[in-house]
């Protein structure tokens, strides 16, 4: 595709009642960066029904200009509407990249929107950077089962287009703003669009763990031994008012379920603080929580790797220190 300006698209993705998910606005805190040395202007691509609570939040973070495609046939992510959207979109105004959240819908839409434009794109990124002089933006993400972090760059095609995971970007303090806004129209016709969602149901069981949108992550390792070994990390989750994480040992022993996985294959955190509780500190763990605020490591082994990227370290066993942690901060709590 030809590329027409030097501008920077990130993908504002919408709930069903139009609103903004966190990542679109997470990624305007690169996309800024990345915008601004390359010399383009940073704009948000808006697409939903009823979105100007979005638009308002893209505007107070830094967006120079907010592209909005506002219409009912929106309101729910379909691949064939989404797709075909963008690429009109992208035809249009020949951006030379484009951020997207990796979130369940990026990751199925990017794909195909990346097909039809014959370009590349890189997915599930971990973090981003540019040559400023080549445009090319640098992506990076886990590869060997984590074991190793590979650059890619896209130096023949454009957009140059990458799928980002949510909550490894944090959002930039809001703004005045002055984005220009520009409305546009899109639409297809109903019989083009060949899946229709009738019910969303939840896989866990009705368990929502919103852990990338989590101040404080109280997370359990191997090191809390069992599934009624976790109540005690429940407990102290309890009283900071934290979310319950936890490493894929503890996960794949059955011990608490997948939705509460932090690392590479789990979700990717970005907390004011972090408490690991017997987790040794696998790279694949820390590709997951490593950009925490704060983060506190109890572990009995002095040597374990966690230390390595932990503000605080407590060097003893969690089934004493995690209920005195409780109990202390319930005292100080009245
Ligand atoms: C492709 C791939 C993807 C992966 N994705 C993920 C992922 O998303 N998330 C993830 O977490 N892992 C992931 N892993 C697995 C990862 O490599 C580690 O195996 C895993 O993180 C280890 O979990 P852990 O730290 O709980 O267990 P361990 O490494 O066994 O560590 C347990 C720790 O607990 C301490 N301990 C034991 N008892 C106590 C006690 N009573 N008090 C205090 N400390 C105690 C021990 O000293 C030890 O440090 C992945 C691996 C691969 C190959």
């Amino acid at each position: 595709m030809e590329t027409k300006t030097k501008d920077l698209w990130v993908l504002i993705e919408t709930k069903e009642d139009g609103s903004a998910k966190n990542v679109g606005i997470e990624l305007l805190t690169p996309g800024r960066e990345l915008a601004d040395r390359q010399g383009g202007a940073l704009v948000a691509v808006v697409v939903g029904s009823h979105t100007d609570a979005a638009v308002a939040e893209a505007n107070a973070h830094g967006a120079d200009r907010i592209i909005v495609l506002d219409s009912e046939e929106y309101q729910k992510f379909t691949t064939d509407a989404y797709t075909a959207a963008l690429y009109y979109l992208v035809e249009k105004y020949g951006p030379t990249s484009m951020l997207i959240g990796a979130t369940v819908n990026g990751r199925d839409m990017a794909p195909r929107l990346s097909s039809r434009l014959k370009t590349g794109l890189t997915a599930d990124c971990t973090g981003v950077d540019i040559d400023a002089e080549s445009g090319n933006i640098i992506w990076t993400r886990p590869t060997f089962g984590g074991n190793l972090m590979a650059c890619i760059i896209c130096p023949e095609s454009r957009p140059q287009m990458g799928t980002i995971r949510p909550g490894v970007f944090k959002k930039n303090a809001e703004c005045a703003g002055h984005a220009e806004i520009v409305r546009e129209e899109f639409h297809m016709a109903a019989a083009d669009i060949r899946t229709q969602i009738r019910e969303v149901i939840s896989e866990a069981a009705g368990e929502l763990v919103d852990l990338e949108g989590a101040d404080i992550i109280v997370s359990g390792g191997r090191g809390v031994g069992s599934a009624e070994g976790f109540q005690c990390i429940r407990e102290l989750a309890d009283v900071l008012g934290a979310t319950v994480g936890a490493s894929r040992a503890a996960v794949d022993n059955g011990w608490i379920s997948h939705a509460h996985q932090v690392g590479q294959t789990g979700k990717t955190v970005g907390p004011k603080l972090y408490i690991a509780c017997g987790i040794s500190g696998a790279i694949q763990h820390l590709a997951g929580m490593s950009s925490s605020d704060v983060i506190v490591a109890i572990n009995k082994d002095p040597d374990a790797p966690i230390f390595g990227v932990a503000n605080y370290g407590i060097v003893g066993d969690l089934m004493e220190i995690v209920p005195a942690l409780t109990a202390e901060i319930k005292k100080m709590r009245g």
